[in-house]
């Protein structure tokens, strides 16, 4: 198969919309990260992004809509806390888990009762929703364990030949993928980090919001994945990372003796002439939004420069830089030293 780039414009998506309506596949950009899109009510259409992802079956599939008015038979009902979060936070970066509804495709939702729903702000993401009239189911653009892609050259690197077009929309905002959250429960629980904080959804639900066990730390023998993705092993880059917690001084300090390793770093902004070794900078010290943006591009630059050992600073955990921590540890396969 061939697979054609073309720039995220009207022509282009057009072209997308017309796929999605003959119950094909492609690639676009969203402000989170490049996603794979089908008909989320065609279930044929959604299992070739199974294939062209090579993504397990038990993972389920993310279903983006244009208006609120398309909830209509993708949801069995919106319960209240997401009718407090939709308007505080779509379009944006939020899926919310719901009662699954008739119209969506089983191949979605992996045998549970829920579907995740999000409202992308992205205008190009729009624009095809809009013009297809389908709203598309959509995982991230990568080979399934690789790192999610944020340009349309990482998703050509994937892709090539498993996919009939790809639309450039240029750098995605966000870089990391949306924020989970469960309204099914007895209590809201976020399932996944992202760029809306667990505090914003605290603000708006007036009411605490639980931590899903996996998001910080590995899941234990026998513990259930409540968010079916946060059992894989994501983010698998070729080198093996390390993510050492502590000051700049004793990261430094750690990396010094371990010279004859001849390691290369993960850093922030600005100490990569100080390690002496090589380094990939990605994001300012603090900054959660900045790292968020570089974090899915500097592990596949250091795929790029091989295999090898790779000391990572630790960003933050709360706020943002939750989100960065959560794929940055899955990155290092939960190998984490405190110095
Ligand atoms: P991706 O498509 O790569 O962004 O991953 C989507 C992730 O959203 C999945 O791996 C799940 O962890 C989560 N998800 C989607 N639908 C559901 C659902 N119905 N229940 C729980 N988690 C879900
Ligand atoms: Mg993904």
């Amino acid at each position: 198969m061939e697979t054609m780039v073309h720039t995220a414009d009207a022509e282009g998506i057009a072209l997308g919309a017309e796929l999605l309506r003959r119950g094909d596949v492609f690639a676009l950009p969203t402000e989170t990260v490049y996603g794979i899109a089908a008909d989320a009510r065609n279930g044929a259409a959604v299992q070739k992004i199974f294939a062209a992802k090579g993504r397990p079956q038990d993972n389920p599939l993310i279903v983006h809509i244009a208006d609120l008015s398309m909830l209509e038979g993708l949801v069995r009902e919106a319960p209240e806390r997401a009718q407090l979060l939709a308007p505080a936070f779509w379009p944006g970066p939020l899926t919310i888990i719901m009662p699954r509804g008739p119209q969506v495709a089983a191949e979605c939702c992996a045998g549970l009762d829920t579907v995740g729903i999000r409202m992308p702000s992205h205008p190009a993401a729009q624009a095809v929703i809009r013009a297809s009239g389908c709203a598309f189911a959509a995982p991230s653009a990568n080979l399934s364990g690789s790192p999610s892609p944020t340009t349309a050259a990482d998703v050509l690197a994937d892709m090539q030949g498993r996919l009939p077009l790809i639309l450039d929309g240029g750098p995605c905002d966000v870089g990391v993928e949306s924020t989970v959250v469960s309204v099914v429960g007895e209590h809201p629980m976020l399932l996944r980090p992202g760029h809306i904080t667990l505090e914003q959804l605290e603000a708006a639900l007036g009411e605490e919001v639980l931590l899903s066990g996996a998001i910080l730390e590995k899941l234990k023998d026998g513990e259930v994945a409540r968010s079916p993705g946060m059992k894989y092993k994501h983010y698998a880059p070729k080198a093996d990372i390390t993510i050492l917690e502590g000051s700049f001084a004793q990261f430094k300090a750690y990396v010094d003796a371990h010279r004859a390793l001849s390691p290369s770093c993960l850093c922030f902004t600005g100490e990569e002439q100080a390690l002496g070794v090589p380094c990939v900078a990605y994001g300012r010290e603090g900054d959660g939004d900045d790292q968020a943006k570089h974090l899915f591009r500097c592990l596949r630059a250091l795929d790029e420069q091989g295999d090898g050992i790779v000391y990572a600073r630790c960003p933050q955990k709360d706020g943002v830089s939750m989100a960065v921590y959560n794929r940055l540890v899955r990155a290092a396969a939960f190998r984490v030293v405190k110095l």
